[in-house]
């Protein structure tokens, strides 16, 4: 198989033929070569996506219905083909089978939400003033025009699905550009939009990292873009949309609370902590790596914590250990970092810690789970994103503590609060000042909610209606209902 870029509705090995090699993060082996972009193919793809939405327009002038009918077939497809997408992106990105699977379920529904969304009739009527006569006021939506989408590679294929469905189903010319590290499923899902014959020009896959990345948030033919990844690479892209005042959608980093009062479920909280950390190896921007737990509680709490996490599974993960490899050694490394220096500023490692290396993990990128205890909002590692399975505690006493603590970061993408007090859960969550919460759970995530951070967490939603109207202009029509003179000027 020869992994490439799709542009202008064609297979191609770029300008340079230029391969880099991608490796499977469980044992270090070699997974792919693939094809990179340079900077004409990415003023090739911006070419074809212009020409697709201005002057071809066959696929924004699709009726909605049939258009609609094109993503429900990309669905079924997909659903087919769930195993074969799944288990490639275990190889690629190193998650547990059982977890990609449900990023294709959760892919496959994407696509049959929006499909549907897009039949949906929309746009107002408005009773308007009598000032210049009577008129009729209404509005409707239209496509955005060119857009160019960036995406990490924590969850390769969802996170593009997240843009692309809405993207495509508004109409859209899109220019897709995945993260290198992890581009395979989004290449194999470029083969389904290609068998169900998308328009050439209408989506473009592009391969490369910032150079792409910068050329595609600069360019003047660009109308928007949307960009999940790190806060620093978004405001890279902020400055660089300003060439043309592009609209702008950000999903950045996160540094998410997880408040825990006394009167929580002992158990229930500490798995759902668990899960807030340690899913996909927590490498999720959501992740609920502060906890804030009531002083009280906290000695009960850290103890089954540790216990449970102790007995997190490290493995092979196409054989659904619980947790899998970090993505890749350069990821590996950055998590190492930061747990060096946890160490050196006076948190005191519980749990974890190190690289492992057990066993038949002996070549990959694992780290053990890690819990740091005493830690202060001071800290490095309570400050900044780590995006791995490294968790912070921070004891409080007072409820007002606990929410000064929460929201003690520039970050506010997502956080959550444990406590049998229902009362309290509406308070506290009340206060909390980011786009995702939960009370009693964490890290559930719904294609029909709004998903985005407050603060330095992002612009913008992605997901449910507001994640389709992200790709669409709304257009004011007022109609005179009396043509003819308004009798304003005198002479
Ligand atoms: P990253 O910022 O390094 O890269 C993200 C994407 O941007 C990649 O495709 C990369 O090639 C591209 N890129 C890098 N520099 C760029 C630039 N200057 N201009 C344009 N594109 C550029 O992030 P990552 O390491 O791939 O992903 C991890 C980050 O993503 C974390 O901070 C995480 O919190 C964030 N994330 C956020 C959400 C969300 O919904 N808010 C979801 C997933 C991941």
């Amino acid at each position: 198989m020869e992994w490439m870029m799709y542009i202008n509705g064609k297979w191609t090995k770029g300008d340079l033929e230029k391969t880099y090699e991608t490796l499977n993060p469980y044992d270090g082996s070699h997974l792919a070569y693939i094809y990179e972009s340079s900077e004409r193919d990415t003023l090739e793809a911006i070419k074809a996506a212009k020409y697709s939405f201005y002057n071809d327009r066959s696929w924004r002038d699709m009726d909605s219905q049939t258009r609609g009918d094109i993503l429900l077939k990309i669905a079924d497809i997909l659903e087919r083909r769930k195993e074969e997408f799944a288990k490639l992106e275990v190889l690629d990105n190193g998650k547990p089978l059982r977890e990609a699977e449900c990023d294709v379920d959760d892919a496959v529904h994407n696509f049959r939400y929006y499909a549907s969304l897009i039949k949906v009739p929309y746009g107002g009527v408005y009773d308007v003033n009598e000032g210049f006569g009577k008129m009729h006021s209404y509005t409707v939506h239209e496509p955005t025009g060119v857009c160019a989408l960036i995406t990490p590679w924590n969850y390769p294929l969802l996170m593009g699905v997240w843009k692309l469905a809405p993207a495509l189903a508004a109409g859209n010319s899109v220019i897709y550009k995945p993260s290198p590290y992890c581009v395979l499923t989004s290449i194999k899902l470029f083969e389904i939009f290609d068998e169900v014959g998308i328009p050439k020009g209408a989506c473009n896959l592009l391969i490369g990292g910032a150079n792409v990345g910068n050329i595609l948030s600069g360019s003047m033919d660009v109308d928007m873009i949307t960009f999940t990844g790190s806060t620093k690479a978004g405001q890279m892209v902020m400055k660089n949309a300003a060439s043309n005042v592009k609209k702008i959608g950000l999903e950045l980093g996160g540094k998410s609370p997880n408040v825990i009062f006394a009167d929580a479920d002992l158990e229930g909280a500490v798995e759902w902590a668990m899960l807030g950390i340690f899913l996909n190896q927590g490498q999720i921007c959501s992740a609920g790596s502060r906890i804030i737990v009531e002083e009280s509680f906290h000695d009960k709490f850290v103890k089954r914590l540790v216990e449970r996490a102790n007995n997190i599974t490290l493995g092979n993960p196409l054989n659904n250990p619980d947790m899998g490899p970090i993505v890749n050694e350069i990821q590996m490394n950055r998590v190492l970092d930061y747990i060096d220096a946890g160490k050196k500023e006076g948190a005191k490692c519980i749990l974890g810690g190190y690289r492992y290396t057990e066993g038949e993990c002996k070549n990959g990128y694992f780290i053990k789970p890690t819990i740091f205890d005493d830690c202060s909002s001071e800290m490095k590692i309570v400050k900044e994103e780590i995006f791995g399975p490294v968790v912070t505690i921070q004891k409080f006493k007072s409820e007002k503590e606990a929410i000064e603590m929460a929201n003690d970061s520039p970050y506010g993408l997502a956080g959550a609060v444990f406590t049998s007090d229902g009362s309290r859960a509406l308070r506290v969550i009340k206060e909390i000042r980011a786009g995702i919460t939960w009370i009693n759970c964490y890290n559930p995530c719904f294609n029909e909610a709004p998903w985005g951070g407050y603060k330095m967490s992002g612009i913008g939603r992605e997901l449910g209606i507001k994640g389709l109207e992200e790709y669409q202009e709304i257009k004011q029509i007022n109609i005179n209902l009396n043509p003819g003179v308004v009798g304003w000027y005198k002479n």
